[in-house]
């Protein structure tokens, strides 16, 4: 192991300058994974029915290269380094002068400050590499559910056993605090689910969030389960409120949980224990 790595002033850094082009693939993640998964259930609805398979261009995480929405130019290697293309473009298509969406810095920006944040909260380890993992996986899942109000299993599921897997070796917490975090998470969303339509006669909330929070609860154990459901309703209501009053968001308009799970989650992995020992110190 090199051990230049456990010298924070080479660690943080390094993480972060990860964290920075991990972002950079993120934004592929959030924009591509949900169109592969969309074609999918064609290809698979079209062999339910006797069909042939649709026929199109490959298309993955990695092929056809990114293009300009607006014009089609192919993305230079140059034009695609994080957030210093976007800047040195001024948010612009270097061909036909389109803007370029800001959300693809601050994804870049968001993800490299959390990898650089989790190198100094853990110091170098099991712990802290894992814990780039999970908050990549959950700014993924934050944005995609923001977008098509889809929690992908291909990132919850194995973001799930990667959490039981770490806790083999009680990373972040024992096996059994794990395994039960995983069950009692998924539970907790399922009856609040289920509870909020025998009454309400609406769906709150989808599957993919009770896989969400099972998943957090693998990775945290379950006495941080608590701490996240209140953390994402907290800061759901807020911003649900808010939307409502300032920027007349319909009431019925769905909003997903997602987003908020997921910064839950990554507040419970930092600075859960801390804060569940000052509030378990109130009473
Ligand atoms: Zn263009």
């Amino acid at each position: 192991m090199p051990d230049f790595l456990r010298d924070p002033a080479a660690f943080v850094p390094l993480a972060s300058l990860i964290g920075l082009f991990v972002g950079s693939f993120l934004n592929v993640v959030i924009h591509r994974l949900p169109k592969m998964m969309e074609r999918d259930w064609h290809a698979q609805a079209a062999e339910l029915r006797g069909e042939a398979p649709p026929q199109g261009e490959r298309f993955n995480l990695a092929v056809p290269r990114s293009r300009c929405p607006h014009c089609g130019h192919l993305i230079t290697a140059l034009e695609n380094i994080p957030v210093v293309s976007y800047v040195a473009l001024r948010g612009r298509c270097g061909h036909c002068g389109a803007p370029i969406g800001g959300r693809y810095p601050i994804v870049e920006v968001l993800t490299a400050s959390l990898s650089g944040y989790a190198a100094w909260h853990f110091g170098f380890g099991a712990a802290a590499i894992g814990a780039l993992f999970f908050v990549w996986a959950m700014i993924a899942l934050a944005f995609i559910d923001l977008d098509t109000q889809l929690l992908p299993d291909d990132l919850t599921l194995p973001l799930l056993w990667l959490g039981l897997a770490l806790n083999l070796g009680g990373t972040y917490t024992s096996l059994s605090s794990a395994v039960v975090g995983a069950m009692a998470g998924y539970l907790a969303l399922w009856s609040i689910y289920w509870l909020f339509k025998l009454v309400t006669g609406k769906e709150g909330m989808g599957y993919g969030d009770f896989k969400l929070l099972a998943a957090i609860g693998a990775w945290l154990g379950w006495p941080l389960l608590p701490l996240t459901i209140l953390l994402s309703s907290l800061v759901g209501a807020a911003v649900g409120i808010a939307l409502i009053l300032f920027a007349r968001h319909g009431r019925n308009v769905p909003i997903p949980f997602g987003p908020y799970l997921a910064a839950a989650g990554v507040i419970a992995l930092f600075w859960g224990e801390e804060i569940t020992k000052q509030y378990l110190g109130v009473f």
